[in-house]
């Protein structure tokens, strides 16, 4: 199958509309170090191909619902540098398009920027994961995918085109990317209209390449995921209080901005948005939506929002 439900280890704590998953590629080549497709994807992070996909995606798509949203992609980047290639998730969308289906993709490469045309014209909308503004700590999380800043203009070219964009502040790490203020400042200059975003729920794997990545941050961390937090499936969380805390200075950032905000699994009841995951901007009209939101903008830049 190249359609599935999506259906996160069928955990209690996703809030996720139903919706479709398809991902053009198996496995993605931006290695971030907090990815949990390592635990269940073998060769996880040398991204390829999939075989026959348009020929069963098109035979799939006949026998379902069109009702129902599909992401692409969960567990691979749909505009991972192989696509340059491949033009593989251009193909599938497409295809959705052909079919009446409603998109949202999830991606951090700003290739995305490119299909802007085709999304447009789609029932669609784009997030945009943006964990940090800083290229540094970025580069070590996400070490080869595109620069926030890269991100960033793309998310912009979304908009200037008419696509809904969100973003994903995911995951927020105590002491490693917090500045949060800052980030959601910078997505409503651009248009941003929906936040969705969670603290890291390492796995064994991703908890390795963490230590790795931020021994110092990791030791301070240890003792709050392993003997403070608690286990969810196979995930560690952090003590509920403190991811509380992150997750407010995330919504109230967004509220200050008018942004939406939404937590991904957390379990918190803070939403602020009518889906947790952005599948609400597909209903609304795309380039209406958006010029209004630009043209309110444009009434309260400056000093309105002081920090
Ligand atoms: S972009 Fe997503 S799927 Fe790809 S490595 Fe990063 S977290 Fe994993």
């Amino acid at each position: 199958m190249i359609v599935s439900l999506f259906d996160p280890w069928r955990s209690r704590l996703c809030t996720c509309p139903r919706k479709y998953s398809l991902n053009p590629y198996t496995g993605c080549s931006h290695g971030c170090i907090y990815c949990y497709i390592t635990s269940y994807i073998p060769r996880a992070f040398e991204a390829r191909p999939k075989r026959n996909l348009l020929r069963q995606l098109r035979r799939e798509l006949r026998r379902l619902d069109p009702r129902i949203p599909v992401t692409i992609a969960n567990s691979s980047d749909p505009y991972q540098p192989l696509e340059r290639v491949h033009r593989h998730t251009r193909a599938c969308l497409k295809l959705l398009q052909k079919f009446n289906f409603g998109v949202e993709v999830v991606t951090k490469g700003d290739l995305v920027a490119r299909d802007a045309p085709l999304l447009a014209e789609m029932r669609s909308a784009v997030a945009v994961t943006v964990t940090t503004l800083d290229e540094d700590i970025a580069a070590r999380l996400e070490p080869s995918a595109p620069s926030p800043e890269r991100r960033l203009r793309a998310m912009q070219q979304l908009v200037e085109r008419g696509v809904n964009v969100a973003c994903r502040i995911d995951p927020v790490i105590p002491g490693v990317n917090e500045g949060v203020e800052e980030l959601v400042r910078e997505l409503d200059a651009i248009g941003v209209r929906h936040v969705t975003s969670s603290t890291f729920k390492p796995r064994f794997d991703s908890w390795r390449r963490f230590c790795d990545a931020f021994p110092e941050q990791a030791a301070r961390l240890k003792e709050l995921y392993f003997e403070k937090g608690r286990r969810v499936q196979n995930s560690y969380y952090l003590p509920e209080e403190l991811r509380r805390r992150l997750m407010l200075r995330v919504r109230s950032a967004c509220s200050k901005h008018g942004i939406t905000f939404a937590v991904c699994r957390e379990g918190l009841g803070l939403n602020t948005a009518p889906s947790c995951d952005g599948t609400h901007l597909l209903s609304s009209h795309t380039r209406d939506a958006q010029h209004a939101h630009r043209g309110q903008h444009n009434h309260h830049t400056g000093d309105e929002h002081p920090e």
